[in-house]
């Protein structure tokens, strides 16, 4: 038996828990599907989906199995050993996509972390030492660690903390021309979000990504495509390559693969996998059983005609309603982004008032996320009932009609 638990509030919050993050006013306890309930027991429709990872909902009962047999059988083993659900997945990863290898870690900041040291070591290996500059996109986010903190294009987070990483050079998002001003032979690699998740929802051109791949190859630099946000069905194909066509070197993904348990993910080659040789890189809890046995479950739903096509068709859903509700009330310029990743962009007259969606959703029992201050972000459950897609745009459309005559 456990101990009774202590009471608990949010203003506890503000007591115990050091401030990065500022939480809404309620403390969730429960949730199931795309429901959440709170601790005064009020009922709120999840859009937002912890943030891109709850891709199955909430206590998900194949997910809650593979974790509760997994509890009873080994959670944890160490690196030192290998163990069944880590290499089950590995397969099923590989056999689903352009990559010969995974190494799994904890997050999506860890698994880029991996690829960019990855990159660099390969390109030390392979070219020499003075290959080692790295470029991305402003306005990426790749993580908070001091190495992706640095890639990413956001000084905001990465300001304020010492010497950065050296060899970081930051370019315009869809400008394949600043691109090839960028890229040279000292470049190890080009690393892109194939769409750029946190700093707004936006796509990658066709011809971006196309002429990146073609850039990475002519000045033997590796392409990284972060799809710690877009991959594992939120976009509707297994992962937002594929979509496109262009096949990065090396692959990144995390929230979605494990539903709600952290793990983190980095797909690769032989070729370039080789370089990460025994003792260069590793962690403590990557390959977690526990974790592995959840994602590979999420993986076997996910990578399925039925569950892709039909985030798909749940775009179009969204979509529809989201542009009649836009219409209706002025508020957004335009609707994009892929599959269950969508993008509200707010007009001209909401600029910067994403908070304020997100405060008037939240008041009609809604769970929305924001992306930027310009744009509000929906990324529900892979399997969200067309019920619940209703009922809560239903909230969305009255939260809206409220803020817009305040
Ligand atoms: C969320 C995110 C990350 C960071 O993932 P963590 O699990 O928070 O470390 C990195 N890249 C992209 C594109 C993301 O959306």
């Amino acid at each position: 038996m456990s101990a009774p638990h202590t009471p608990v509030e949010r203003a506890d919050f503000d007591q115990v828990i050091v401030p990065t993050f500022a939480p809404a006013a309620f403390v969730p306890v429960r949730g199931l599907g795309s429901r959440v309930w709170d601790q005064s027991g009020r009922e709120l429709v999840d859009f937002a989906g912890g943030i891109a990872v709850n891709a199955l909902g909430h206590a998900h009962p194949a997910m809650i199995a593979a974790l509760t047999e997994q509890a009873g059988k080994l959670w944890h083993i160490s690196n030192i050993y290998t163990n069944e659900p880590a290499l089950r997945l590995a397969k099923k990863l590989v056999a689903a996509t352009f990559a010969d290898r995974a190494f799994f870690c904890n997050s999506g900041a860890e698994a880029n972390e991996s690829a960019f040291k990855l990159a660099r070591r390969y390109a030390h290996d392979v070219y020499g030492p003075q290959k080692f500059e790295i470029i991305s996109a402003l306005n990426s986010f790749h993580g908070r660690t001091l190495f992706t903190v640095t890639v990413g294009g956001q000084s905001k987070y990465s300001d304020g903390f010492g010497p950065k990483i050296e060899g970081i050079t930051h370019v315009p998002y869809n400008d394949l021309e600043a691109l090839k001003a960028a890229i040279s032979d000292k470049t190890c690699a080009v690393v892109l979000e194939p769409i750029q998740g946190e700093s707004g929802i936006l796509p990658g051109e066709q011809a971006y990504l196309e002429g990146a791949r073609q850039l990475c190859n002519e000045h033997n630099a590796l392409l990284i495509f972060d799809e710690v946000q877009t991959g594992l069905g939120r976009t509707g194909e297994l992962f937002a390559y594929m979509h496109y066509g262009v096949t990065p070197d090396i692959l990144t993904n995390a929230k979605s693969l494990g539903g709600g348990f952290p793990i983190g993910a980095m797909l690769t080659t032989n070729e370039i996998a080789a370089h990460f040789s025994v003792g260069t890189h590793g962690t403590t809890y990557g390959g977690n059983p526990l974790a592995c046995a959840v994602a590979e479950t999420v993986l076997d739903i996910v990578n399925t005609p039925e569950v892709l096509e039909g985030v798909k068709a749940r775009h179009e859903r969204f979509k529809a309603r989201l542009l009649q509700i836009g219409e209706r009330y002025g508020v957004f310029s335009q609707v994009r982004g892929r599959g269950l990743l969508i993008g509200c962009v707010l007009s001209d007259a909401w600029k910067g008032k994403a908070g304020a969606f997100w405060a008037a959703a939240e008041k009609e029992a809604l769970m929305v996320l924001q992306a930027g201050p310009d744009v509000v972000r929906l990324a529900p459950s892979l399997i969200i009932d067309e019920a619940d897609i209703d009922e809560g745009l239903d909230r969305f459309e009255r939260a809206i009609a409220t803020l817009t005559q305040a």
